[in-house]
């Protein structure tokens, strides 16, 4: 019963901080003030949100995804941002329970949510995000007693990253990866420790080629060879599956080499 309470109210918690992740989403990469001004607004008429279409997940349904006073449409994007968020929330609370480390485990699915979503439509990971990220990471495993693997993550993310990206430059003549990635890494590892960091990479990067392959074929009538994807997405998918079950998944792969 009392489980029951804690996993609705942190799934409730979840989609009023997903709704504030849309307004991340929105300004950042805008350059816009996270903070100011304090309320929403249509990005179509510019009209000011009231509380009350303001609810998350709530309001897009009830107003069917428009806008009360123009009818624009909004993106289904926002709907899915706090649905995502919330349903983190209830990973992180499942995760650790009534715990200060929910507030890193969350905080790190919140970062990724809104990495994805800029990096999906501007192709950008914007460095406050991985700042942000990077220094909860240090943080969490200097309380968590293991700062020697959160440290190894970084070089091990970063650097393998880092080196990838050169390869490509010099042999072959093209930015495959951006530095926004190479520090999206350097967070993941600062979080998650090497192991974490190289699982993150090799999954992110296996499921983004399957992804890539796809696309391209589809794709391919138009515009050959040109299908692009963001790798930041593939990454933070990756990562928070590590977050949720790493444990396991460490714990399998190196007992099956023993
Ligand atoms: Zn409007």
């Amino acid at each position: 019963m009392e489980k029951t309470f804690f996993i609705v109210a942190s799934f409730i918690f979840g989609t009023i901080i997903g709704s504030f992740l849309n307004v991340v989403i929105y300004r950042l990469p805008r350059g816009k003030s996270i903070g100011k001004p304090a309320f929403s607004f249509c990005p179509s008429c510019g009209n000011r949100i009231k509380w009350y279409d303001n609810i998350p997940l709530v309001s897009y349904l009830v107003l069917k995804g428009k806008c009360r006073n123009c009818k624009s449409s909004i993106g289904f994007r926002y709907f899915l941002v706090e649905l995502l968020t919330g349903i983190g929330s209830v990973f992180s609370y499942l995760k650790t329970g009534i715990s200060y480390e929910y507030l890193f485990v969350f905080l790190f699915v919140g970062i990724m949510i809104a990495i994805t979503f800029i990096d999906l439509e501007f192709r950008i990971i914007p460095d406050q995000l991985n700042f942000l990220g990077f220094i909860a990471g240090i943080a969490y495993s200097s309380l968590k007693m293991n700062i020697l693997d959160s440290i190894a993550g970084v070089f091990v993310g970063a650097g393998f990253l880092w080196g990838i990206a050169y390869f490509y430059l010099r042999f072959r003549g093209i930015e495959g990866l951006g530095m926004g990635d190479v520090k999206m890494m350097a967070f993941v590892g600062a979080y998650l420790g090497w192991f974490g960091a190289l699982f993150t990479i090799f999954v992110g990067s296996f499921i983004g080629a399957v992804v890539g392959i796809l696309g391209a074929y589809i794709s391919k009538s138009e515009d050959k060879g040109k299908f692009e994807i963001p790798f930041g997405p593939f990454l933070a998918f990756a990562s928070v599956i590590y977050l949720f079950f790493g444990e396991y998944i460490k714990e399998w792969y190196l007992g099956g080499m023993m």
